[in-house]
């Protein structure tokens, strides 16, 4: 499995994840995972139009004893179905922060803004907001260094609820961006009603938006909606500098992808840093 190299991802096989007997395997994986730490956080550099970087995206990590690295996409939708997904996202969550408090002492790190990931499951606990207060105070992570991805999923949740906990964590200093903008079901009369900081555009319109006159509408679409509701806009999946250059023509000025870095384990993500 180490031979196909650190960053190749392995996904289990698909015909595998429709079987009773191999999904509930799964599942018994997946606790034993998170109780032998086999769950681990990489880091993808976010970066500015000046090229410096500004933050990174948390991104979680299974490393199997047998199949190596597993990606995210062949767990996280079983790990929502079960449940599992709330006491892994705490994990990633406790992980961050912790990371956050090393970071703040360090030079060339302390400014790093850290997205990580919220999925539908966590949000919609009725105690959310209080569960990332109190990691935050646990760990002593300054809150201003935190950022919530959510998916435009949530607006299938109560406005009132959904506005009540993000504005109990932004006063508290948390930021909230909203991920994979543009493939969802948003209303935009609702999605102005959330106190967001920041859209990300979803790699799906990035990837073809040289060629596609399409991608390249929504993308513009987007960044002018982010200016006219005083939104800051964020590109992932970025590969090329043709692509950069579009985006920065467009208006967007803080990017994530390949070009910049793919998620990088912590010594790896701080040696970047260091090489910048
Ligand atoms: P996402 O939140 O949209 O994350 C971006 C995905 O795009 C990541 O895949 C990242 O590795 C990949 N990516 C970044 N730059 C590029 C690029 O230039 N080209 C291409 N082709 N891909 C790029 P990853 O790490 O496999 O994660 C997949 C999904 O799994 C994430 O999509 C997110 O929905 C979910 N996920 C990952 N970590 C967590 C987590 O801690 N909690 C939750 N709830 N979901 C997570
Ligand atoms: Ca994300
Ligand atoms: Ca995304
Ligand atoms: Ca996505």
């Amino acid at each position: 499995a180490k031979a196909a190299g650190r960053n190749n991802m392995r996904f289990f096989d698909p015909a595998m994840q429709a079987s009773i007997v191999a999904r509930a395997a799964l599942e018994q994986a997946l606790r034993e995972a998170l109780e032998s730490r086999q769950f681990k956080v990489f880091y993808q550099p976010q970066v500015d139009a000046g090229g410096r970087i500004h933050g990174a995206e948390a991104l979680l990590r299974w490393e199997h004893g047998k199949h190596g690295m597993v990606a995210p996409a062949s767990f996280i939708p079983l790990a929502e179905e079960t449940g599992l997904i709330l006491p892994i996202g705490l994990y990633v969550l406790e992980s961050t922060c912790q990371q956050l408090v090393k970071w703040s002492g360090q030079p060339g790190m302390e400014h790093l803004t850290i997205a990580v990931n919220v999925s539908i499951r966590q949000f919609r606990q009725e105690d959310f907001a209080r569960q990332v207060l109190a990691v935050l105070a646990e760990t002593g992570a300054n809150p201003a260094r935190l950022k919530l991805e959510l998916t435009e999923s949530i607006l299938a949740l109560d406005l009132q609820d959904i506005k009540a906990k993000m504005t109990s964590l932004k006063s508290r200093g948390v930021r909230f961006s909203l991920d994979d903008f543009g493939t969802g079901y948003s209303s935009l009369a609702y999605l102005k009603q959330l106190p967001l900081d920041q859209l990300k555009i979803d790699q799906g319109f990035v990837s073809d938006i040289l060629v596609d006159a399409n991608d390249e509408a929504i993308a513009k679409m987007i960044i002018a909606l982010a200016a006219s509701m005083g939104l800051e806009v964020i590109a992932e999946g970025v590969e090329t500098v043709m692509q950069e250059q579009k985006l920065l023509h467009l208006g967007c000025r803080n990017y994530q992808g390949y070009l910049y870095g793919k998620p990088l384990p912590v010594d790896q993500f701080e040696a970047l840093i260091r090489r910048r």
